[in-house]
């Protein structure tokens, strides 16, 4: 399966269960429904991150037991939250993300 099917599956779902979300006709209710999507994936960014401050903390800190094993389903959680995310945000604006990305690849090797 692709990324552009992903979209289209995860575009499809938030349509069918959030469809005043999705009821869009202008300008300002586009930047109000992108607005929405970007703070919930910064949100759910925030979720991984704060598991792994904490796997740091005991690993490198010696501050608690906790180990990577112990978080990482919830760790693989979260990352497909910010995942599922950015598919909405690429169905919200048409994004070819397959695309942008082996863009921002080729830039990045050129760069790196
Ligand atoms: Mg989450």
């Amino acid at each position: 399966m692709d990324l552009a099917k992903l979209v289209e599956i995860q575009t499809a779902f938030s349509r069918e269960k959030f469809p005043t979300f999705w009821d869009i006709k202008t300008e300002q209710d586009l930047a109000l429904r992108l607005e929405y999507l970007t703070n919930a994936l910064a949100g759910e960014v925030g979720e991984a991150a704060n598991l792994v401050k904490k796997v740091v903390r005991s690993v490198v800190y010696g501050k608690g037991d906790l180990r990577l094993d112990d978080v990482k389903q919830e760790l693989a959680e979260e990352i497909t939250d910010v995942f599922t995310y950015l598919l909405t945000i690429a169905g919200l604006l048409g994004l070819d993300l397959e695309k942008t990305y082996l863009q921002k690849l080729e830039k990045n090797r050129k760069r790196f």
